[in-house]
């Protein structure tokens, strides 16, 4: 087959929730179809879960389903459908935010009773930001829920969408009658029964069809009637470009855990979906249909068996074709390397493959070369953009607690570091360590890790920072910069790969400064 056409067959995205609307029970759907499984059940969570085990237990149970979840492909209709796992727990948010830089598009879950929730709408910011096409899911319709005009005017408000419902519910909760098929034109009757993974649908090419009160009452038809009409009106018409450069978001609604209305997202999802797409460099852009090979990494996943320094670097490719035992330029290391074993994933097995193409995820072995956005290419020197750090919500000084093992230590945090566990910083004014995490839960993660992986052993002291930003000043040889590194000289830290970081202390002194030094740039994130 030639390269266009394996790139054509392929569909890589991720599934984005706040937890519990349903991302693990659609999946595991999503996987049924393409008959990569064949039982309810076999997709675990990569939830946190609080309670039972002590919450140590519960980060290495939750790691090793995540090396089992970080992807999970399947082919459907000759396609190959690659999902990429982002966790939903907002401490590991950043770990999502990366896992969107290999997306090609994204499903968006929403809990028809929740509605919109607090992760969802950083999520959807994200993808938002980088115009990745969203389809929405609305789940849950066997409950009672919100209104679905309401909810539909609840998404456009807070997620900032301009949504076009795709089907439509009849009816909710107890009195749910099954979804009315905008993109196909069917009725699709909801029994509840959620072994009917093959659902009979009803065409019906119009809504004045008399069929339609056989099939679901008269007072339900008719309700159905106007709120399609009032739908079609109120909403703009699907359109393919619109969607593909992230302008207008089709919605579906339906029960993941009865496996209703799954078979329709699916469906449109293959016929919508952008294949792989080109992606910008700090060079050039790069199209995915070019001969040579590139790549990045956007994940890393570390130890998994603490008696192998073991790492799995996930790689998305992006051009060309990726070759087993073929040497490829890592680009920061200016070095060749070669894979004898890279994986593949299918479903919830990984299996060494010798080719793969853009739009899939290769998982490479590594003894520590990785780093999370490193680029791979068969010689051309270019590194992809977009995998950017973002401030830390949290930021603690990290001190060794045993003198004796103060290499191990250094050697721990530089590799979760690589891993992205965490950002660390370096104080300007001591050397000292800080530890910046989204979500508090990241220390106990390191603090564990660390001993358990390195034999070291931390202990932290807290340290009042609002929030980090990045330095670029106008002009390095300016007063002014001078000034700004002489007076805040407490508040500069480097990150890791040695930009300039500013940690306020406050939301107002990070104001009084940014408007005391105009001609500094305050950035919020590592990339700009
Ligand atoms: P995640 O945290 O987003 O992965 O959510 P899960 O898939 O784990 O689902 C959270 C809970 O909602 C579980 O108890 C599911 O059984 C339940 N659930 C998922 N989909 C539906 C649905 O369509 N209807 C109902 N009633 N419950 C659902």
């Amino acid at each position: 087959m030639k390269l266009i056409d394996e790139i054509n067959k392929r569909r890589t995205f991720g599934i984005i929730s706040h937890p519990d609307a349903g991302k693990t029970t659609l999946t595991e759907k999503l996987l049924l179809f393409g008959g990569a499984i064949q039982e309810a059940g076999a997709v675990k969570s990569n939830k946190i879960k609080k309670g039972a085990t002590s919450d140590f237990m519960e980060i290495e149970r939750q790691r090793g389903i995540s090396v089992a979840t970080s992807v999970l492909a399947f082919e459907y209709r000759d396609i190959k459908i690659n999902i990429l796992d982002t966790p939903g727990h907002k401490d590991f948010a950043e770990d999502t935010f990366r896992t969107l830089t290999a997306v090609d598009s994204v499903i968006v879950v929403i809990d028809v009773a929740k509605g919109v929730e607090e992760q969802t709408e950083k999520l959807v910011e994200v993808c938002r930001m980088r115009n990745i096409p969203m389809i929405v899911f609305i789940n849950k319709m066997d409950r009672e829920g919100k209104d679905a005009f309401d909810l539909l005017d609840e998404i456009e408000q807070k997620l900032h969408l301009r949504v076009t419902p795709l089907s439509f519910p009849i009816g909710m909760g107890y009195d749910f009658k099954g979804i009315y098929n905008i993109w196909e034109k069917n009725v699709n009757l909801f029994t509840g029964d959620p072994r009917k993974d093959i659902e009979e649908t009803i065409e019906i090419s119009d809504l004045s069809n008399p069929e339609l009160d056989d099939l679901i009452g008269n007072k339900a038809a008719d309700t159905l009637r106007e709120e399609a009409e009032l739908a079609q009106s109120v909403y703009p018409p699907f359109n393919q470009k619109e969607y593909t450069e992230g302008h207008l978001q089709p919605v579906f609604f339906g029960s993941a855990l009865n496996n209703f209305g799954v078979r329709e997202l699916l469906d449109c999802f293959v016929d919508i979906a952008p294949a792989p797409r080109p992606k910008e460099s700090d060079t050039r852009i790069v199209n995915p249909e070019e001969k040579e090979f590139t790549g990045f990494v956007f994940k890393i996943h570390a130890n998994m068996d603490p008696k192998h320094r073991d790492r799995l670097a996930f790689i998305k490719i992006v051009s060309g074709k990726f070759e087993r035992n073929v040497p490829y330029l890592h680009v920061r290391h200016n070095k060749k390397l070669r894979f004898s074993s890279p994986n593949a994933f299918f479903a919830e097995k990984k299996e060494i493959v010798d080719v793969s193409y853009p739009g899939d995820i290769v998982g490479l072995h590594d003894t520590g070369n990785f780093k999370i956005g490193d680029t791979l290419t068969q010689g051309e020197e270019l590194n992809y953009k977009g995998v950017p750090s973002f401030s830390p919500e949290h930021f603690r000084y990290i001190n060794n607690a045993d003198p004796m093992k103060s290499k191990q230590l250094e050697k721990g945090i530089d590799q979760l570091m690589d891993e992205g566990v965490a950002q660390l910083f370096r104080l300007e004014l001591n050397n000292r360590k800080i530890i910046g995490t989204v979500g508090a839960l990241q220390y106990e993660v390191i603090q564990y890790r660390l001993e358990h992986e390195y034999g070291a052993k931390c202990t932290y002291e807290n340290l009042n920072v609002h929030k980090a930003c990045w330095i670029e000043p106008e002009d390095e040889k300016s007063e002014e910069f001078a000034d700004f590194k002489r007076v805040k000289a407490k508040f500069l830290a480097k990150d890791k790969r040695g930009q300039l970081v500013f940690l306020a202390d406050s939301q107002f002194s990070l104001q009084m400064t940014e408007q005391k030094y105009k001609h500094i740039k305050f950035h919020y994130t590592s990339e700009f």
